[in-house]
């Protein structure tokens, strides 16, 4: 059987996805600032895209501004945010311990220009608390940036509490929520939303096309200087075909929102069950505010990286960590931020699933996660050590 079981890290682009390429690179191949027939049309199939992406977050489509994917977008929207509070000798930033590199390390390039940055905690369950959020806004806080979902654990913030309170302090409010675009209802309005990033591979759309939605009236600052395409905010040729790719992904991820979230939510709650019967072994985030399809473990005597390669030889593609970290030794920040230590930090695993997971699919999980875990504890000198009562254990 081959099942992947990574859609956190990308996921497989869709057939929609893909036949919406096709004529903007075989027949509407004009570029969008050119003046004749077959530019103007690659131009009106974008203001087309553009109006489909904003309907589905109920943003208006001048607010949409289209990126290489999420990392861009995470960057424009930190450094337009700060750009605007230094202007009002506001420099301070709050976001949480657990972001992804795209915004953690933009906020460490902050802090060496002079800002200053708060990162709450995210506690045991993954989440933060709305009131630490308020108590921690300052007179100078120019910037929130809080994820909707987590790539690792999966964990849903409480998103609307959050640009609430951010609304009612006048600071400006970010989300990356490239892991819930295309899976969770989003309405900017309603959750006092001012700029949100998303990433089209995220929901099967193509890799290197994504969206920054800011409210009007936030003044973006340019990451690339040239030509006035996208309002003068982003130089460059659009990428038509990605773009027209990841409007149709969108539309057909949002047009299935709740049967897929439904299908995915029983079929992980399944697996949940099934692979918590592993003796020492525990569940990463909250069990219900997570991503329908994301599932993360810890399991206690055994080292993650050795675990995927043997799932990987029973034809399943999972994850330690994420995508970006993996390939280094380090243990994932993620987990370290919800209080992990080290050691269990290691023996982690991460399943996301897709929409067309099946039920004999998470089955076969279960029992060669099952089989490989019992496999690995029988050489671990670490297991050993927990067994004979030397060292106690920690789940
Ligand atoms: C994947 C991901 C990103 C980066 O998006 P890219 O399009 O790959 O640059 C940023 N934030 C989160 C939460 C992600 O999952």
């Amino acid at each position: 059987m081959k099942i992947y079981a990574d859609n956190a890290a990308t996921t497989r682009m869709s057939r929609t996805a893909i036949e919406a390429m096709i004529p903007y690179m075989e027949n509407v191949y004009g570029n969008p600032s050119s003046l004749y027939s077959i530019g103007q049309e690659a131009k009106e199939a974008l203001d087309q895209a553009r109006e489909q992406v904003a309907a589905v977050i109920n943003a208006d489509p001048k607010e949409i501004l289209f990126t290489s994917g999420g990392s861009e977008a995470d960057n424009q929207a930190l450094r337009s945010a700060a750009a605007i509070g230094a202007r009002k000798g506001k420099k301070h930033i709050i976001s949480s311990a657990f972001e992804h590199h795209a915004i953690l390390h933009t906020l460490n390039r902050l802090e060496k220009e002079g800002f200053e940055v708060t990162l709450l905690p995210v506690h045991e369950n993954g989440l933060i608390v709305p009131a630490e959020l308020e108590a921690a806004i300052r007179e100078d806080t120019c910037l929130v940036t809080i994820m909707t979902a987590n790539n690792e654990i999966g964990t849903i913030q409480p998103i609307g509490e959050i640009g609430e309170i951010c609304k009612r302090h006048g600071v400006i409010f970010h989300t990356d929520a490239v892991q819930a675009v295309g899976h969770l209802p989003i309405d900017v309005k309603e959750m006092n939303i001012d700029m949100l990033s998303a990433s089209a591979h995220k929901f099967h759309g193509p890799k290197g096309v994504g969206f920054l939605f800011a409210r009007k009236g936030i003044a973006l600052t340019n990451l690339i200087e040239g030509g006035a395409q996208e309002k003068g905010k982003r130089a460059g040729t659009e990428n038509v075909p990605g773009i027209m790719s990841m409007a149709a992904a969108l539309k057909e991820a949002s047009d299935h929102l709740g049967e897929n979230a439904a299908h995915q939510t029983a079929l992980r709650d399944r697996l949940i069950r099934g692979l918590l019967e592993i003796p020492h072994s525990a569940l990463n985030g909250d069990a219900q505010r997570r991503l329908p399809g994301n599932a993360n473990f810890c399991f206690e005597g055994i080292e993650g990286e050795s675990l995927l390669l043997l799932l990987d030889d029973k034809g399943i593609s999972a994850s330690s960590g994420s995508a970006c970290t993996s390939g280094s030794l380090d243990p994932s920040h993620v987990l370290l931020a919800i209080g992990r230590v080290h050691d269990v930090a290691h023996g982690s695993l991460r399943l996301s699933l897709g929409e067309d997971i099946t039920e004999e699919e998470v089955d076969y999980i279960i029992q060669s996660v099952k089989e490989v875990v019992e496999y690995l504890r029988s050489f671990s000198p670490v297991w050993r050590d927990l067994m004979a009562g030397k060292t106690p254990f920690i789940l």
